[in-house]
Parts: structure tokens; C-alpha cells; sequence
């Protein structure tokens, strides 16, 4: 695993600067996300240092319960009292991304301010826009960097109950549930640690999983009966959603979230593909079992990136547009079926 570590701080360095410390994760983020930065904040907040959640949009419902969750600012609806926060601040931490134009405006705002800008990711290809990094490309989740980063360079022995919470959520949303190859035996190992302090997995599972609103459900149902597609022989599982059927099960934020898993769990089929219909653009995610690079397809051909097994990307073209040139750009990656 390639491993970047250049923190300089140490948990006084932190104390000192409390009440200037922002915390941030990429645009609509998902469980990892939200966990390793509420988990952060509420490692602090047991640490004794006041710090501040500012995401870059708005997320979804069913990550509303993270303890914490009522105190994150969303930048696009608070953009003055964030830019506010974020000119005063000493130390920005970017998490679970590793390219400024993942967390839109926001960026701006922070390459404008003095703030020490710290990266705890395991995206790959980082981009250089952070002082201080504590990365491990391939690692499970960031919520498994966070508790690391922790225990290496503050104090693990304040890590509470409460974080250990934030922190299970993005170990289990990352790894499908500890079934994704990047689980590891140092995943394990903390997820054990985080049940010593209290955690209960069938608990955070239900939260995140059982709440569903009836239309998803729905939405699931239809999708699976009717939308998924299997080309080049069998290998890609090809679905799509238009911006009307999103209207008609009253999509939210999140909600399509996990549909792309569903195409790689048919017998044969190496690459999942779902492209939506978001209206202002057209979002794609990828997802593949095996050799298949989705980052490095995604970033050839629809300006996006992420992990080999898990990416995503957009486009500006419409929908028809966009499943065609998926169509012919999956050919040039015939080797790799
Ligand atoms: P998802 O398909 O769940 O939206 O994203 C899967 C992975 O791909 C995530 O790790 C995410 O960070 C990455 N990803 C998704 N969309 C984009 C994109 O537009 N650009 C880049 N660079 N990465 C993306
Ligand atoms: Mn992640």
C-alpha cells in the first residue's frame, strides 16, 4: 500500500488553535464521508477542541443520525458565515477527497484563506494542494485513516464511544459491509477496537440501512426489473435513469445510492455501469469485481476518478449521448474483460 505521512502537528499544536479548526469532505458525501468527519469532530470535542463541519452540499437522509449531524454548516446555504470561519481558521482538514474541484465553490474559498490544509484520504493520484498528508491509497475507507491518524500522532486514549459511532459507519459504507477486497486485517482489528469502546454494529447497521422511504424500495424494485442491461457479452451490466423516473419515485439525495452494485451480482458480469440523469448533468458511477481500472476508465473518458474497483465521473452531454459514448468507450477497454 503506498503510504504518504507528513503530519507536523501533535494534539497541543490542535488544543491551541481551537475554535480555528474546519473539517470538510467531498461534495454529496456519502457514509465515509460524513463519518470520518463527524468522527474527527467528535474526537476534538472529547479532546477538548472546538472545531467546525462545513460540507460542500447537502447529503443524504439516512446519514442524518451521525451524532453530531445538526451542527454541520452546508456551504452553499451558509456561504458567508463558512467563508467567515474558514478565513479565520488555522487548519483545514480535507477529507475522504484529494482533488479540490470534488468540493466545488467551497475550494475557492479555502485556497484563499492562510489555513493549513491537511489531507486524511485513500484516493489514488492525489492532487498537491494540502501542507501536511496522512494518506494510504487503497485503505479501506478514511474513517480506518482517521482512527490511525489518531492513534499515531494525537492521543487514541480519548477516542470515545460517540466517534468510534462516526467512525463504524464509514468502515462498513466503504467495504460493502466488510465484503470489498480493501477490508483488510488492520479494518478488523478496528472495528474491534471501536466494539471495546462501546460501539454496537447491528445498531449503526440499522440506522444506515433499515430507513428506508417506501418510494425507494419502489424505485429499486423498477430499477431492477426493468433498467439493467447486460453487454459485450455478459461482462458489463449497463443501466441508466432518466431525469422522469427520478421525478416519479420522488428521488432525494442518496437514494440510487448502492443501485450500481446490483448489475456486478449477475453471474459472469465484471463491470456494473449506472449513468443518471441528474438534470444539470450527467452523473456515472462504475463499479467492477475484479482487474478492471473504473478510475482510470472514468478518468480517460468522463472526466472522473475514485478507487480500480469503485468510480465515477460526469458529463456535460445528455443522457443518449452519454450511453452511447459509454458504449464505444467500453470497447477500447476490451482487454482488461
Ligand atoms: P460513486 O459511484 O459512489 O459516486 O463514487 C465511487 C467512487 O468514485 C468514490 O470513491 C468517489 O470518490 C469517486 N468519484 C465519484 N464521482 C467522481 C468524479 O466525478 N470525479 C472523481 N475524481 N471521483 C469520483
Ligand atoms: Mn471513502
Amino acid at each position: 500500500m503506498l503510504v504518504f505521512d507528513t503530519i507536523s502537528h501533535d494534539l497541543d499544536t490542535l488544543r491551541k488553535n481551537s475554535g480555528k479548526i474546519i473539517i470538510t469532505a467531498h461534495h454529496k458525501p456519502d457514509g465515509d464521508a460524513m463519518g470520518s468527519s463527524l468522527g474527527l469532530y467528535n474526537y476534538f470535542k472529547a479532546a477538548g477542541i472546538e472545531s467546525t463541519v462545513i460540507m460542500p452540499t447537502d447529503y443524504s437522509d439516512f446519514l442524518h443520525w451521525i451524532p453530531g449531524n445538526d451542527s454541520v454548516l452546508i456551504y452553499p446555504e451558509e456561504t458567508e458565515k463558512c467563508d467567515s470561519l474558514i478565513k479565520d481558521a488555522s487548519y483545514v482538514y480535507c477529507l475522504d477527497f484529494n482533488a479540490m474541484g470534488r468540493i466545488n465553490e467551497l475550494g475557492v474559498s479555502i485556497q484563499s484563506g492562510e489555513a493549513k490544509v491537511v489531507i486524511i484520504d485513500h484516493h489514488r493520484d492525489p492532487q498537491d494542494f494540502d501542507d501536511e498528508r496522512f494518506l494510504e491509497i487503497g485503505a479501506s475507507s478514511t474513517c480506518e485513516l482517521i482512527y490511525k491518524y489518531v492513534n499515531k500522532h494525537l492521543d487514541g486514549s480519548l477516542f470515545d464511544k460517540i466517534a468510534g459511532e462516526c467512525i463504524y459507519t464509514g468502515l462498513i459504507t466503504d467495504t460493502g459491509s466488510f465484503r470489498f477486497g480493501s477490508t483488510t486485517s488492520d479494518t478488523l482489528q478496528t472495528a474491534s477496537d471501536l466494539m471495546k469502546l462501546g460501539v454496537v454494529p447491528d445498531k449503526i447497521y440499522r440506522s444506515l440501512f433499515d430507513q428506508n422511504r417506501l418510494e425507494r424500495l419502489q424505485l429499486l424494485g423498477y430499477f431492477l426489473a426493468n433498467k439493467i442491461e447486460l453487454i459485450e457479452d455478459g461482462k458489463v451490466a449497463l443501466a441508466h435513469l432518466t431525469l422522469e423516473e427520478l421525478e416519479k419515485y420522488n428521488v432525494k439525495t442518496g437514494d440510487t445510492e448502492g443501485f450500481v452494485n446490483y448489475g456486478l451480482g449477475i453471474k459472469g458480469v465484471q463491470i456494473s455501469a449506472l449513468i443518471i440523469d441528474r438534470g444539470y448533468l450527467v452523473k456515472m458511477s462504475f463499479r467492477s469485481s475484479d482487474k478492471f481500472p473504473c478510475n482510470e476508465f472514468s478518468a480517460e473518458y468522463f472526466n472522473g476518478g475514485g478507487h480500480k474497483n469503485a468510480a465515477g465521473g460526469a458529463s456535460k452531454e445528455d443522457l443518449d449521448a452519454t450511453i452511447s459514448k459509454f458504449r464505444n468507450a467500453i470497447t477500447t477497454y476490451r482487454k482488461h474483460l
